[in-house]
């Protein structure tokens, strides 16, 4: 069977890069196995899901190099959750509960007090045919829960331990006792569902073979094993992996508003900053800026993930972010330059030079007005560095420029001048950009104007 793994986000917020981090595991998991990778949109709760947030999220997954094979909204398949309802109470392992939130609570704390495991009792499962009526009669609605296979075959009221165990692709061997558990509500009193079924239907109907997801769905894995096998399916393997953190331990959610994935795009962090950290962080390979996915994916190993959280800081994306510029190719930023007005011509070299020099593409900008322009604020020289700056002006050579130039220009002020070294190069880095450090001037000269310099001659 073809691997088949899925990306399952509720379109209730942007996704962050801890949503990136499980997004990536499966995309690589997918592109080492060549395999498929469906996503699926998690919005049976029609209220707080919206389109505009799905349209976001594939729109971040794109960015991010991520390109779904398939596209699916659990909004457009309740039938599809019906039909496995109907199945489920016929076999007796869907039972209606008409428990309220105070009396379910009041029963908790009466076990807690008896020393027995705060779960669910089962008292609904006594229910006789007429108590229902009459409770349905009240006007009363149920809502349902699949009975746990935790009671070896005897009275279900007396839960015996259950283990079920599975080999997780991250963590090894797990083990959840099924009788520390309470019976999962399945469909809510107002007939909506919560995660728990659709998403082991899907599964199931969607041929997923790897179902990788954050650590905090463990204890669901275990339920949604006993789900698939009731209903009559083989349950696919399973991967957790250790969330992402801030350094303070505290998790991420969609109110993460700095570290979504659309905010560091606009804070002009690339993909592949993101991409390398939101995977190296908490595993045992060093947090390195990869500059491919192909790259990423070739070095990828799923149990590398540690168990423990995955503690990451976000100012580590700068400095990442810093370095896959350093190498990133022109095809990459060609449209990006073109918006910033660098015309066609000059792009590739402009690129080329400057890309070892900024933290983010958009500070290629300021470079290329500092190249047509010369410098933001003119560089304050001593007398004497003024008077050379005039000099070497006046010795600039003629147009056309190239990488040569710079040391034609230079060499020749060396003899007249008697400068050489950091005394020759940096009153003159200082006049052409306004800085005291840059891109290679061998590199950088040719693309500076140079009426404009000799019109700026101090
Ligand atoms: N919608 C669930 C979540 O975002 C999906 C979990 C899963 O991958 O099964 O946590």
């Amino acid at each position: 069977m073809k691997t088949t793994v899925r990306f399952a986000p509720s379109p209730t917020g942007h996704i962050h890069i801890g949503n990136a981090r499980t997004a990536l595991f499966n995309w690589l998991f997918a592109l080492r196995s060549n395999g498929r990778f469906i996503q699926r949109f998690d919005d049976t709760d029609t209220a707080r899901s919206t389109k505009a947030f799905a349209d976001a999220i594939l729109y971040d997954l794109h960015w991010l190099g991520i390109f779904p094979d398939a596209v699916h909204a659990q909004s457009k398949r309740f039938d599809r959750y019906d039909d496995a309802v109907a199945r489920l109470k016929s076999a007796g392992v869907l039972y209606p509960c008409f428990e309220t939130a105070e009396e379910l609570e009041l029963r908790r704390k009466v076990r807690l007090s008896r020393k027995l495991p705060p779960v669910y009792g089962r008292e609904a499962l006594t229910l006789t045919g007429a108590e229902i009526a009459a409770l349905e009669a009240e006007g009363r609605k149920p809502h349902w829960r699949f009975l746990l296979p935790n009671y070896g075959g005897g009275d279900p009221s007396e839960p015996v331990r259950t283990e079920l165990s599975w080999t997780d692709i991250i963590r090894g061997d797990e083990t959840v006792d099924l009788a520390s558990l309470s019976d999962p509500v399945l469909v809510r009193e107002d007939g909506t569902y919560l995660y728990t079924l659709p998403s082991v239907v899907d599964d199931i109907d969607m041929g997923v073979t790897h179902v990788i997801r954050g650590d905090d769905h463990v204890t669901n894995t275990a339920v949604q094993i006993a789900l698939f096998r009731a209903l009559g399916a083989e349950p696919p393997a399973f991967g957790h992996h250790n969330l992402l953190t801030t350094a303070s331990g505290e998790g991420l959610s969609k109110r993460s508003g700095a570290l979504s994935v659309r905010s560091l795009r606009e804070q002009g962090i690339e993909p592949m900053a993101i991409a390398s950290l939101a995977v190296l962080t908490g595993t045992s390979e060093n947090i390195a800026a990869i500059p491919s996915m192909a790259t990423l994916a070739a070095q990828f190993d799923p149990a590398s993930a540690s168990k423990s959280a995955a503690k990451f800081d976000p100012a580590d994306l700068v400095t990442l972010n810093r370095t896959i510029l350093q190498t990133l190719p022109y095809e990459e930023v060609r449209s990006r330059l073109a918006l910033m007005g660098v015309p066609e011509a000059s792009a590739e070299a402009f690129w080329l030079t400057v890309r070892g020099n900024i933290d983010t593409v958009a500070d290629a900008a300021r470079w290329w007005s500092i190249a047509r322009n010369g410098a933001e604020t003119a560089a304050e020289l001593s007398d004497e560095d003024r008077d050379f700056v005039r000099t070497a002006v006046d010795a600039l050579p003629e147009t056309p420029w190239d990488t040569g130039t710079w040391k034609t220009w230079t060499d020749a002020l060396k003899e007249p001048t008697g400068r050489k070294g950091k005394g020759l190069y940096l009153p003159l880095r200082l006049f052409l950009t306004g800085q005291p450090s840059g891109p290679d001037l061998s590199d950088l000269l040719p693309l500076l104007d140079r009426e404009g310099i000799v019109a700026r001659r101090p």
